[in-house]
């Protein structure tokens, strides 16, 4: 049993794999990122997220470590999309939604691989997926792999990098927080984890709160009617 270190943004993915993870290592630390987000939302359900599954889950809670919030306003600054400008969701040429920003998942998995370093942490867990997800090349496995190596050539180490829901699809994903935590565990995920990339936390859905029709939104109201309608 080892310690790892979680990549937790507050949503429904990083949310299921927190418990993917507490239900394997012995210490589980978590990191999240404060990019200057639209849906900087998601910074404020961390926290009670957190004291949710230390209250509600009492074998997970004693495995449950430091929590860290990193400034990376840079990556705001250099980058235009419309997850931190206040722009329109749109597709842009070659397909890609203006919602992707580029380096994001390069920059969050160099980022915890330096605090993992100082924490003696050697397994990373992130929420990426391949099967969804408008296609971001920063989600698939050739990327990841590609990143475990960088990492562990640039810091001489030998980080795993876990991406239990690579290909996962969103209805399996709240297959596999039902296998996790039961019932309890998919309710703490619809109702306090957060998708919508407009930072809409005021309407409230069978499936958990957002506007209903951003991307985020639409991906995760269709896996949770493909989940509920499975035999
Ligand atoms: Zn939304």
């Amino acid at each position: 049993m080892d310690r790892a270190l979680v990549l937790f943004s507050g949503g429904q993915d990083s949310t299921t794999c927190l418990a993917w993870a507490l239900d394997r290592f012995a210490t589980v630390e978590t990191v999240g990122f404060d990019y200057r987000q639209r849906h900087r939302v998601e910074l404020e359900v961390r926290p009670r997220l957190l004291e949710a599954i230390r209250t509600g889950f009492p074998a997970w809670g004693q495995r449950l470590s430091e929590d860290h919030l990193l400034d990376l306003g840079v990556l705001g600054q250099v980058s235009e999309t419309s997850l931190t400008r206040d722009m329109a969701i749109v597709a842009e040429q070659g397909g890609l939604p203006n919602t992707f920003v580029p380096g994001r998942n390069l920059l969050f998995l160099t980022l915890a691989a330096a605090l993992a370093y100082r924490r003696g942490a050697r397994h990373l867990v992130i929420g990426v997926c391949e099967t969804d997800y408008s296609g971001y090349p920063d989600c698939r496995a050739a990327t990841m792999s590609a990143m475990e190596q960088a990492l562990n050539l640039g810091m001489e180490a030998e980080f795993e990098i876990h991406a239990p829901l690579m290909r996962v699809d969103k209805a399996g994903t709240w297959a596999m927080a039902a296998a996790l935590g039961g019932a309890p565990l998919v309710e703490l995920i619809r109702d306090e984890t957060h998708s919508c990339y407009r930072g809409d936390r005021s309407h409230r859905h069978p499936w958990g709160v957002g506007c209903g029709d951003c991307p985020a939104c639409a991906l995760r109201a269709n896996g949770w009617k493909a989940w509920e309608g499975r035999p």
